[in-house]
């Protein structure tokens, strides 16, 4: 709670800037936005604010300044990591009332939107001119635009499409000290540092996005989704290395293990194959000519690398039954166990079958249940840990296995992150993949941008001897 003989002003000044609807101070208001997804991690802000325009964001943040507050960011709070939560507590700045589509401008295939639009509703808008925003998280129909741009999100189609920094042309930013500036633009290719390359993927750190001119891809003019069942989660790892060898670079390559599968034809009843230790979703998408001679051989080379079954959707609704299965499977994971943590580490694609195998191992060594759906082409595992939160001691073990995979990961030659963020998860494994001297540098980049440390504060990049964190991560439980 705000200490009222220290801020005394600054909830009317918050109020005169937003209106009175727009300031959140009650502790039951509050509640909510203690934690992203991750919900490990918990801090609560001491307010939080919904503004509607660059404007009051830039207002707000000036006011933060003034009394020295830490300023959190906020889009839809699907965060993976604990990058939205605020541990020092300050002021919570989300963005979902600034949710308007601002133009579509189908010849230059851009789109100009504010940082709140859902990732879904921008898409489904710019089918209109028969173009879509290529990164497509499983959580897009509840996640922001702006929220994506934080974490650089990915997506089952950003294997062949790419990640969100590549379909970002300029934000508008509004800067930790309350100013409004734009990074990048419509021309291609800007001169000077590549600020903007360097704002995706910052995850709050450096500032809050307010408005995003977004790059459109055209729809394919066809596609074609095909569902593969392997007896063994190596023999579909195959398939995917084979397939990726032999020049085919399928729109989407998912995989879910038999755990998935369990939880998904429970829930929904799609028809999966239940026989299956794995099975692989592919999707291959372009012009129509040539795509049915495409989709037989990428059957040919799953059979060939094991599949006892293959099947093609025959339409769009098994089409959309496919994806739908794919985007629900986290959510149907709920009626296995109360809680559970996604991580999300990214290995080299040949090393799929062995660090798999590590992570079922760390699983029965910490007798804890990890389900694995994930996006294989890519080499970014999503394992879903399964407890129940009520019990610190199963918190603990969920605490040290996910700590375990993330280094069997690094062990791999991998990364601590494909898609979800370092936030305050992962603070601890930084120093794991980076030398004290790129920490600098980031640390350097990080004081230049925002020197009183004051914009989403203990997240992304750890700060040598700093207590806030320290106690951040004895909150995380000490594992790391
Ligand atoms: C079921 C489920 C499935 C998911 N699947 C995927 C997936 O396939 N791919 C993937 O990449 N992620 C996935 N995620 C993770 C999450 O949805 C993404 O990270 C998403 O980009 C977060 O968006 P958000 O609006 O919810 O951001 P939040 O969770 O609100 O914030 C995330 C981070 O971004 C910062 N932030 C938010 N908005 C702004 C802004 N306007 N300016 C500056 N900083 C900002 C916050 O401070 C925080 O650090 C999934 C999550 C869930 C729950």
């Amino acid at each position: 709670m705000i200490a009222p003989d220290r801020h005394p002003d600054l909830l009317k000044q918050l109020r005169d800037v937003l209106g009175p609807d727009a300031v959140l101070s009650r502790p039951h208001e509050r509640l909510v936005y203690e934690s992203d997804a991750f919900t490990l991690a918990r801090g609560r802000p001491d307010a939080v604010v919904l503004p509607r325009s660059t404007h009051e964001v830039a207002e707000v943040v000036k006011i933060a300044a003034r009394h020295g507050l830490p300023v959190i960011p906020r889009g839809a709070g699907t965060g993976l990591s604990g990058g939205c939560m605020a541990p020092q507590g300050g002021l919570m700045i989300a963005l979902t009332r600034m949710n308007r589509i601002l133009g579509i401008d189908p010849l230059n295939r851009s789109a100009l939107v504010e940082a709140g639009v859902v990732n879904l509703a921008l898409s489904r808008e710019a089918h209109r001119h028969a173009q879509h925003f290529a990164p497509d998280p499983s959580s897009q129909s509840a996640c922001t635009l702006g929220g994506n741009v934080a974490e650089n999100a990915g997506g089952p189609h950003t294997l062949k499409y790419g990640v969100t920094t590549n379909h970002v042309l300029g934000l508008e930013i509004v800067t930790p000290e309350g100013d409004t500036l734009w990074l990048g633009g419509p021309a291609e290719d800007c001169p000077g540092y590549d600020l903007l390359g360097l704002f995706v993927g910052s995850e709050g750190t450096l500032g809050i996005a307010t408005r995003l001119l977004l790059r459109l891809v055209p729809d394919p003019q066809s596609k074609r989704t095909m569902l593969a069942a392997f007896q063994s989660v190596e023999d579909a790892s195959k398939a995917v290395s084979t397939l990726i060898a032999a020049g085919i670079i399928p729109a989407a390559l998912e995989m879910m293990d038999r755990t998935i599968v369990e939880a998904v034809e429970a829930a929904f009843a799609f028809g999966f194959p239940r026989d299956a230790a794995a099975l692989l979703i592919l999707e291959l998408d372009g012009l129509e000519a040539g795509l049915d001679t495409q989709a037989k051989r990428v059957m040919a080379l799953c059979r060939a690398a094991g599949a006892h079954e293959v099947r093609l959707a025959k339409d769009e609704p098994e089409r959309e039954r496919l994806w739908l299965a794919r985007k629900m499977a986290i959510g149907a994971l709920g009626r296995l166990a109360p809680s559970k943590v996604t991580q999300d580490g990214v290995i080299p694609r040949t090393q799929l079958p062995d660090v798999l195998a590590k992570i079922a191992a760390i699983g029965e060594r910490h007798r804890l249940r990890i389900a694995n759906v994930f996006h294989a082409g890519d080499g970014n595992l999503h394992p879903v840990i399964l407890f129940d939160e009520r019990d610190p001691e199963q918190v603990q073990r969920v605490l040290e296995a996910g700590s375990q995979i993330l280094d069997a990961c690094l062990e791999a030659g991998g990364s601590l992150s494909g898609e979800h963020g370092i936030g305050i998860e992962k603070l601890g494994h930084m120093a794991r993949m980076f030398t004290p001297e790129d920490l600098a540098a980031m640390r350097a980049v990080r004081d230049a941008l925002d020197p009183r440390a004051r914009m989403n504060p203990a997240k992304l990049i750890p700060t040598p001897g700093s207590c806030t964190e320290t106690s951040a991560l004895a909150m995380l439980g000490g594992s790391q």
